[in-house]
C-alpha cells in the first residue's frame, strides 16, 4: 500500500485525502476533489479544497496506471468528499472502466449526502448499484433537526430518512455516522432521542458513532453558527449519549455497530439489538471506571 501512495503522488494526487476507516486496503480514486457542500460546521476535511469534478481523462489515466499494478484489486474507494454528485452517466463511465480493469472487484464504494441521495432517482441509484457502486457512507451526525441547522448539515431527518431509505430500496449497503456530543449539554437528550429514531428508521448494515472534537480550523465557524453557548459534554456524559443511544435504536434489522473512531473515549462494538446489553453493561463498567479510558491526547477528529 505504500507504494501505492507513492504512485498516487507521482500522478498527482490532491491531499488531503480521506476515507472511512474501512477502506484502509482499499485502491482510491479521487473522481472529485473536495465536497461540493463544504458548509458543515463541525467539518475540517475539505476546507483547503475547492470542489471539481476532475476530467475523464485524468481518471482513466490513474486507473489505467494503478490496474497494471494491482490488477487483483478487491475494494476500491471513490474520493474526494461526495463522488455521488457527478452525474449519472458519469459514474457509469467510471464504473464501467474500472470493472473492465479490476476483474476480482468485490465492492465500490463512496462517501453521500442525504441531498446526493436525493437529487438521483431510485431508477438512477439502482442503475449506479447495478453497475458495481455497492456502499455508501453516510454522515447522519444528529436526527435531531435543530441541531441538523445549528451544524448547517444542509439536511433534515426528514430528508435522511428518505434519501438512505432510497439507496437502500436500490439496493446499496449503508454505513451510517453519527456523533456524540454535538448538541453540548442543552441539546444531549434531543440530540440522541432523535438520532436514535432516525438510526432505526433507516436502519443502515453499519452504524460508526464518533465523538465530537473540534480541530482549530472550524472551532470560531461551529460555535458562531451554533447561535449560543455551546458546552461540551465531559467523558461521562458521552459515555451517557452512547447508553442512551444503544439502548434507543431499534432497528428493522441488525446493525453492525461501533464506536472505534479514533475521537471515541473507548472502542465499543457489537451487533444491534443482539448485542445491547452487553454494550450497555460495559458503557455503565466504563462509568466507574474513567481510568481505563483512551487518554485525551490520543483522540483526534
Ligand atoms: S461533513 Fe461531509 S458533507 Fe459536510 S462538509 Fe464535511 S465532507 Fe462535506
Amino acid at each position: 500500500m505504500i507504494i501505492f501512495i507513492i504512485i498516487m503522488m507521482e500522478l498527482g494526487y490532491d491531499y488531503p485525502l480521506y476515507r472511512p476507516p474501512s477502506e484502509s486496503n482499499s485502491l482510491i480514486f479521487q473522481v472529485t476533489l473536495g465536497c461540493s457542500f463544504n458548509k458543515c460546521s463541525f467539518c475540517n476535511m475539505y476546507r483547503t479544497k475547492k470542489y471539481s469534478e476532475r476530467p475523464w481523462e485524468e481518471v482513466k489515466n490513474e486507473i489505467d496506471v494503478i490496474s497494471k499494478l494491482y490488477p487483483l484489486t478487491e475494494k476500491i474507494f471513490l474520493a474526494d468528499g461526495d463522488a455521488l454528485n457527478l452525474a449519472t452517466e458519469k459514474i457509469i463511465q467510471i464504473l464501467k472502466y474500472i470493472r473492465e480493469k479490476f476483474p476480482n472487484l468485490e465492492r465500490i464504494s463512496c462517501y453521500a449526502m442525504p441531498k446526493n441521495l436525493l437529487q438521483k432517482s431510485s431508477d438512477e441509484l439502482t442503475l449506479l448499484n447495478k453497475e458495481g457502486l455497492n456502499m455508501l457512507y453516510v454522515g447522519i451526525e444528529t436526527g435531531h433537526d435543530v441541531l441538523l441547522k445549528k451544524i448547517t448539515k444542509g439536511a433534515t431527518s426528514q430528508s435522511i430518512i428518505e434519501g438512505c431509505c432510497r439507496a437502500k430500496k436500490s439496493g446499496f449497503t449503508l454505513s451510517c455516522m453519527i456523533i456524540l456530543g454535538i448538541g453540548g449539554k442543552k441539546y444531549s437528550v434531543e440530540h440522541i432521542k432523535e438520532t436514535a429514531r432516525v438510526v432505526s428508521e433507516v436502519s443502515p448494515k453499519f452504524l460508526a458513532a464518533l465523538t465530537l472534537i473540534l480541530e482549530d480550523g472550524v472551532y470560531e465557524e461551529f460555535m458562531q453558527k451554533f447561535g449560543e453557548p455551546f458546552e461540551h459534554l465531559d467523558d461521562s456524559s458521552i459515555l451517557d449519549e452512547l447508553e442512551i443511544l444503544v439502548n434507543g435504536i431499534t432497528p428493522s434489522s441488525s446493525i453492525i455497530f461501533r464506536a472505534n473512531h479514533a475521537s471515541n473515549v473507548y472502542s465499543i462494538g457489537g451487533n444491534l439489538p443482539e448485542d445491547k446489553d452487553r454494550m450497555i453493561s460495559l458503557i455503565r463498567s466504563l462509568k466507574q471506571h474513567p481510568e481505563l479510558l483512551k487518554p485525551k491526547v490520543l483522540r483526534r477528529f
